[in-house]
């Protein structure tokens, strides 16, 4: 190992706070801004001071060597974009209210990206033109940008967050399958080096014939996820995967099907039916169609404008839902994920329309709407609704056992797109026998900044963090808990340590008790804390174990042996 300069906490701009902050919801949260990592500048938006931007760069560093080690080649595309892709894929308007959207000088709108799909479709339909130049593999690690409705929980989740994402892109079923599994595994090692306790579960059932999708969880009581595993067999998954696996399609019922907009209420008797001036503006609602619930619409799962809606909305016979129609319906607090090409169809009770009055709900793609679909059969029971989507000890899909319910923070996500993008983009190459091929894609994302929290969560206890060695700001914590003869011990210690490689945080402030540092030392959270206090003069330390709390005193030379 190189050797290491010392840093200095009389020079390091990091200040600690006894308090936690006001609108702290989570221990992540309240501990990185106590210990000074993070500051909040805006909602979601936060600033990384020294200490958090090296933990983000230890993050940031092991997930680069994986990728790289599975051969995945590093880019960094724009941030900021133009609108025209978006156009393309559809999710200009899918999106809504998620994305940021902003016009240049000559009025031309752009945006800020949530995520990179069309982008990279368009890069490697300029770069790649046959066979030849595919299996590709692309990753960055860049900051993106989502409107997030509920920007809370710290850098859980922000509304500006860093992630890493990377794009696979092959000829054939098979080559996607290889990619995915590729990534697969390198998510596995990544977290296992970052030292978070994850889980993999599935995101989509197979059943629904969509194509294979796993998320990355973190156990932790902190998260929005919701998930299942069984403690019989390896069955793990989240609450709209089993969902949909323990309220399989009804062969009886149709498939969902895209219909034009005539099926549908008019904005008059929905704004009567509501008692609501037709301007106002609702989440999505349900209504009936021809006796059957069904969804109803405009894009996305945001709110929409009852005007605009009206637009999408030609005269129909429609009865709107009412509570009764779910008294005799329990599968209709089920939840469910649409199948690919439909997008995900989701439920929103608005509090203004609250669950008794009426329901419609959309899909979301522009001018479609979805027909024939069955809350809890076709579409997933948003977290808006108060309601139950699976309960502890419901059977596991796979072999019948009660299954056990937690709470957990999603930190990546795997998915195999298909052609989906491709098509939009008309994304071919020239194929083996001289004919264009159409590729087939795979999209995988890490949130780089979010694991920072989760590992945050996971290891921190009640006097401050507790980072695992590999993504710690330092590796040793060494405290000067006295003038003069500690003083001297500890300059001496730290310089040995850095010498020896190992990356040092001194706590060398003047007129701080012993106590203030070794609050702060608790707080900050190194793996390793050297004491040199009392005994100085003896050439003895203290050493204390972060994570477990062990402390022992024993000479410098012996506690240098053991550190490097
Ligand atoms: P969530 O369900 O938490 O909203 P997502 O499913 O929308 O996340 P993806 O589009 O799958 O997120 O993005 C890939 C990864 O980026 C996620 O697995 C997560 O780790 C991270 N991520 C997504 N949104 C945020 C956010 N607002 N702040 C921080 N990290 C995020
Ligand atoms: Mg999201
Ligand atoms: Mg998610
Ligand atoms: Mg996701």
């Amino acid at each position: 190992m190189s050797s290491q300069h010392v840093q200095r906490m009389s020079r390091l701009m990091a200040k600690t706070l006894r308090e936690d902050p006001a609108d702290a919801e989570t221990l992540s949260h309240r501990l990185l801004v106590r210990a000074g990592y993070v500051r909040r500048s805006s909602a979601g938006v936060w600033t990384w001071l020294p200490l958090g931007k090296k933990v983000l760069d230890n993050v940031s560093r092991i997930v680069r060597e994986e990728m790289d080690a599975i051969g995945a080649q590093e880019v960094l595309l724009p941030g900021l974009l133009p609108k025209e892709p978006y156009e393309v894929s559809g999710r200009w308007s899918e999106y809504g209210d998620l994305l940021f959207r902003l016009k240049d000088r000559k009025g031309a709108d752009y945006l800020l990206g949530p995520t990179h799909e069309e982008i990279f479709t368009l890069v490697v339909k300029d770069q790649c033109t046959s066979y030849k130049d595919l299996p590709v593999m692309l990753y960055q690690i860049q900051t993106k940008y989502r409107d997030e409705a509920r920007p809370r929980s710290g850098v859980l989740r922000g509304r500006e967050f860093q992630m890493k994402d990377s794009y696979s892109f092959d000829v054939s079923d098979e080559g996607l399958a290889e990619s995915y599994a590729l990534h697969r595994a390198a998510y596995q090692r990544i977290f296992e080096r970052l030292g978070l306790d994850h889980r993999i579960v599935s995101a989509v059932s197979g059943a629904m014939g969509g194509s294979a999708s796993e998320e990355f969880l973190a156990p932790a009581p902190a998260g929005e996820d919701t998930f299942v595993d069984c403690p019989s067999c390896d069955y793990a998954a989240n609450t709209e995967a089993v969902t949909f696996a323990l309220a399989p399609v009804d062969a009886e019922h149709p498939a969902i099907e895209e219909v034009d907009t005539p099926d549908t209420p008019t904005i008059e008797t929905l704004a009567a039916h509501l008692g609501v001036p037709a301007s106002a503006t609702l989440k999505n609602l349900l209504v009936k169609v021809d006796g059957e619930i069904t969804a109803v619409g405009v894009p996305g799962d945001r709110e929409v404008d009852l005007g605009k809606l009206g637009e999408h909305l030609a005269p129909a016979v429609v009865e709107l839902v009412t509570a009764e129609d779910f008294t005799d319906r329990p599968d209709l607090v089920r939840g469910y994920v649409g199948p690919q090409g439909l997008g995900k169809v989701r439920y929103l009770a608005d509090p203004r329309v609250a669950p008794g009055t009426s329901w419609v709900t959309g899909a979301n793609r522009a001018d479609t709407h979805a027909r024939n679909v069955v809350c809890g059969r076709d579409f997933e029971v948003d977290q808006y609704l108060d309601v139950v989507v699976v309960e502890p000890g419901d059977p596991c899909p796979r072999c019948g056992a009660g299954l056990r319910l937690d709470r957990a923070i999603e930190i990546g996500h795997i998915f195999q797109l298909g052609r989906k993008y491709a098509d939009a983009f008309g994304l071919d190459v020239l194929g083996r026998e001289g004919k264009p091929v159409r590729v087939t894609m795979g999209s995988y994302g890490i949130g780089v900044s979010r694991a920072v929290a989760a590992l945050a969560e996971q290891t921190a206890d009640e006097r401050g963090l507790a980072w695992p060695a590999a993504v710690a700001p330092a590796d040793v914590h060494v405290v000067a808990a006295g003038k003069a003869v500690p003083l001297a011990l500890a300059e001496r210690a730290a310089e040995a340590l850095a010498g020896a490689g190992l990356r040092v945080l001194l706590d060398d402030r003047p007129g701080l008790s012993p106590g203030v540092k070794l609050t702060d030392a608790e707080l900050i959270g190194v793996p390793w804390i050297l004491v040199a206090g009392r005994r100085s003069a003896d050439e003895v330390v203290e050493l204390q174990h972060r994570a477990t709390g062990t402390r022992e005193e024993l000479p410098l030379a012996d506690a240098l042996a053991r550190l490097t």
